[in-house]
C-alpha cells in the first residue's frame, strides 16, 4: 500500500490494491496530495459503517483531472473528492453539476453513476462552511456581516459566494492581489443583485486590498472575520491583518486547522475575541461529500466518525 498514488497505479486492480485488505472506492486527487487529511476522516467513516472500501490520495497533474476520472469510474470507484489545484478544472472534467458546483463554479467531490455514464460534480465546501459557522458559534452564517481576508484565492472566493447566495447583508472583500475581488465584488452584484435586507447607502459586496488602511475601518463594520488566506499555515507567517483590527466583540474563523491554534487565533482568543479553526469546515465538508456517495441512516454518522478519526490521528 502506498500513502500517494498516481494515475499509472489506475491501469488495474492487482496493481492499485496490491498488499491492502480492501479494495480502493473511494480517493481524493490533489497535487500536492500527501498531507491531505481526507483519507483520515473518510476512512473512519467507512470502517465504522462496515463498508468494504479504502479511501487513497492520488496526485494528479494539472490537465489530467478528466483523465483520473475516467480511470477512477472504469475501476468502479463510488466517486472521489478534488483539492488544489484541480478544483475548477473538475467543473469541465464532470459531465454533470449539481446546483452548488454550478453556482460556486468549482467542483471538491465526484461521483461516478456509471449505469448513465455520468461524472457529477458537487460542492460540498460552500455548504459546508454554514454548518462549520453554525457549530463553532451558534449562528446563521447568512444573519452576519463578513469579512473574508484572501477572497480571491479558491477557498475565500467559495465563501463569498455562499454569502450571497444565502443573502448575507454586506460581505467585504478583501485580498492581497485586489483586481481578483474587484471582478469577484462586480460578478456578485451582477448575479446576486443588492440585499433587501441592505438599510440606507452601501454596496453589499465590496472590494478592499488587503494592505490599505481602509481595511481598519472596515474591520469594525463586521461580526464575522473569515481567514481564508494562507497565511497561518507557518508559525513564522504574519496576522493577516493589523492587530489593532480585531475587537473582542468579533468572530474569528481561520480557515487553517494545521495548526490548531494560528496566530490569528491566539490573539484573537488573548483579546477576548471567539475564534475557531478550519477542523469544522474540514468535517462538514467531509461529512456532506461522503453523504453524496453512502447512504447512511444514523443521523450522527459520518460526522462523529470523521471527527473520532481526526482526533486519534493529530499530528
Ligand atoms: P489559494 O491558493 O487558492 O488562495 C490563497 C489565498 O491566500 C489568496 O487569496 C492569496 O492572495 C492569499 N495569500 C497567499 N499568500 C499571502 C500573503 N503572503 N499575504 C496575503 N495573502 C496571501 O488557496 P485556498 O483558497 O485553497 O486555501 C486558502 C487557505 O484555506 C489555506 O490555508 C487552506 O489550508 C485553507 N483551507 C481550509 C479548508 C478546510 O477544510 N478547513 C478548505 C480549503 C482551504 P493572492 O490572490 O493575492 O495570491
Amino acid at each position: 500500500m502506498k500513502d500517494v498514488y498516481t494515475l499509472a497505479d489506475l491501469e488495474n486492480r492487482e496493481i492499485l490494491d496490491q498488499g491492502a485488505d480492501k479494495p480502493a472506492r473511494l480517493a481524493v486527487i490533489g497535487k500536492p496530495i500527501a498531507h491531505s487529511a481526507s483519507p483520515v476522516i473518510h476512512q473512519a467513516a467507512l470502517d465504522q459503517l462496515n463498508i468494504d472500501s479504502r479511501y487513497i490520495r492520488i496526485e494528479v497533474e494539472p490537465g489530467e483531472v478528466e483523465n483520473a476520472f475516467q480511470k477512477m469510474a472504469a475501476l468502479n470507484f463510488i466517486g472521489c473528492n478534488v483539492t488544489v489545484p484541480h478544483k475548477l478544472e473538475a467543473t469541465t472534467a464532470c459531465n454533470k453539476l449539481s446546483e452548488d458546483a454550478k453556482a460556486i463554479g468549482a467542483v471538491n467531490t465526484v461521483t461516478f453513476d456509471c449505469e448513465n455514464n455520468l461524472t457529477i460534480g458537487h460542492n460540498t465546501d460552500a455548504p459546508g462552511l454554514v454548518l462549520a459557522i453554525r457549530e463553532d458559534f451558534s449562528v446563521d452564517l447568512r444573519d452576519l456581516k463578513v469579512l473574508i481576508l484572501g477572497a480571491g484565492g479558491g477557498a475565500g472566493r467559495a465563501a463569498a459566494i455562499q454569502c450571497a447566495r444565502i443573502g448575507c447583508d454586506q460581505v467585504w472583500l478583501a485580498n492581497r492581489s485586489v483586481d481578483k475581488v474587484e471582478r469577484l465584488a462586480k460578478q456578485l452584484t451582477e448575479t446576486y443583485g443588492h440585499s433587501e435586507q441592505l438599510q440606507g447607502p452601501g454596496d453589499r459586496f465590496t472590494p478592499i486590498s488587503l494592505d490599505s488602511s481602509g481595511i481598519l475601518e472596515t474591520v469594525q463594520n463586521v461580526e464575522l472575520i473569515i481567514n481564508a488566506t494562507s497565511l497561518g499555515l507557518k508559525a513564522s507567517d504574519p496576522l493577516p491583518l493589523p492587530r489593532r483590527g480585531i475587537q473582542p466583540f468579533h468572530l474569528v474563523y481561520d480557515m487553517v486547522y494545521q495548526p490548531p491554534v494560528t496566530s490569528l487565533i491566539r490573539h484573537a482568543q488573548e483579546i477576548g475575541a471567539r475564534a475557531a479553526n478550519g477542523k469544522s469546515l474540514l468535517l462538514h465538508q467531509g461529512a456532506l461529500a461522503f453523504e453524496n456517495w453512502i447512504n447512511v441512516l444514523d443521523a450522527n454518522e459520518p460526522l462523529a466518525s470523521m471527527r473520532r478519526g481526526l482526533e486519534k490521528n493529530k499530528p
